[in-house]
């Protein structure tokens, strides 16, 4: 069987958690904990970035950070994944979903504006897929409304945008503030993992004390007060050293992990070509504004139906391909509060898009063999 999905050592994982327990430190914030948020501030343009537990802790953190109080209203998609909503839900806000673009899963950067209310507090982008959304229309809107931008980049690890000023940004280091994943099924790992990217100073010194639990201990180990105390409100957002360890590893290891997914993508691209232009399914869309940096590759079938039997066929062959999501409108949790919406292109997804396997020692070449003899 090929699963959809096998997480990828690079090798020195196991001796950097060895270093970190031998080390005597192995709560957060330590020696790993800063190489891997040096990693994202130096290569990526990150003003700060912070470690968390998950992408969903990085995206409490920043529901917590902009102030979110109940009635508040949030944009966002509902093609993705629950924790987009779920962050903002915890803290009282109601979710106002937006429906996907023509071409691609990602928010229609065009039915933003309309949705936007005196209530509205924050639009959420999320980059499926590793795409970036359309970030110069989004930020402007933003600017025009005086609204919150929080990228959910938890597919987005190394991919980028270039806005119309032609200047090349890193996605999560364009809105306000950005969530990470390192989930296993991410491109670079650590089991469960985040990081929240902090773009606009005035957030810096706040995320600090909210990641410390609402203490100011950060400012106490820089030697800057002499003792620490309970000053906001917090939870225990940071990963110990062991987990930052292991994920120190893959952030070395980078360029080559990239390199093979983007082989594989490629592989894929090119080799389904003819056949997805036969049975009327789409490839997925790059835009011209974006990069591709190889964390999915999907395909979209015409109709439920074709998918169905695409899976099935798959499955077969005895090979793991699956589909995702249903869109967040459509769940028994938002139906048992709000009026479900119309957004077909959101429902187009939810019925016709299918994950193929893409993980660094996939034989892609088995999977188009037997998706091509269909
Ligand atoms: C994976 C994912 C998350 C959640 O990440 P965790 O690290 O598992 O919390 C959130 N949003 C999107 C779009 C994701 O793909």
């Amino acid at each position: 069987m090929i699963p959809f999905n096998k997480p990828y050592l690079t090798g020195n994982e196991i001796a950097y958690i060895e270093e970190a327990v031998k080390s005597g430190k192995i709560s957060g914030n330590g020696h790993f904990t800063k190489k891997c948020q040096n990693f994202f501030e130096s290569n990526y343009g990150i003003k700060k970035a912070l470690l968390t537990t998950s992408c969903t802790d990085a995206l409490e953190m920043a529901a917590i950070l902009i102030d979110i109080k109940e009635g508040d209203e949030v944009i966002m998609p509902s093609y993705t994944f629950v924790s987009t909503a779920n962050a903002f839900v915890l803290r009282g806000a109601k979710i106002i979903f937006a429906d996907s673009r023509k071409d691609h899963p990602n928010i229609d950067e065009t039915k933003i504006e309309s949705l936007i209310t005196a209530k509205t507090k924050a639009i959420v982008p999320v980059h499926y897929a590793g795409v970036a959304c359309e970030m110069d229309a989004i930020m402007n809107i933003a600017a025009k409304h005086d609204l919150y931008v929080i990228e959910d980049a938890a597919q987005a690890v190394d991919s980028y945008y270039t806005g119309k000023n032609g200047i090349k940004k890193a996605l999560g280091s364009i809105g306000h503030l950005a969530a990470f994943s390192f989930h296993e099924t991410k491109n670079i790992i650590s089991g469960e993992g985040g990081l929240l990217a902090i773009n606009d100073d005035k957030f810096i010194d706040r995320a600090e004390i909210i990641w410390e639990k609402g203490t100011n201990r950060s400012s106490f180990f820089r030697g800057e007060v002499d003792k620490y105390g309970w000053v906001d409100i917090g939870s225990s957002f940071l990963p110990s050293e062991i987990i930052a360890a292991f994920l120190w590893a893959q952030l070395e290891n980078l360029e080559k992990i990239q390199a093979k997914r983007k082989e594989i993508w490629n592989n894929y691209f090119n080799s389904l070509n003819d056949w997805a232009q036969k049975n009327e399914i789409e490839l997925p869309l790059t835009p011209d504004y974006a990069t591709n940096n190889a964390h999915m590759f999907y395909l979209v079938c015409k109709n439920l139906e074709q998918r169905t039997k695409l899976l099935a066929h798959l499955k077969e062959n005895e090979i793991l391909a699956v589909f995702h999501y249903i869109s967040l409108h459509t769940s028994p949790f938002y139906l048992s509060k709000h009026q479900g919406g119309e957004l077909p292109e959101t429902d187009r997804f939810t019925d016709c898009l299918v994950r193929l396997p893409l993980f660094f020692e996939l034989d892609s070449q088995k999977v188009i063999n037997a998706i091509i003899d269909n």
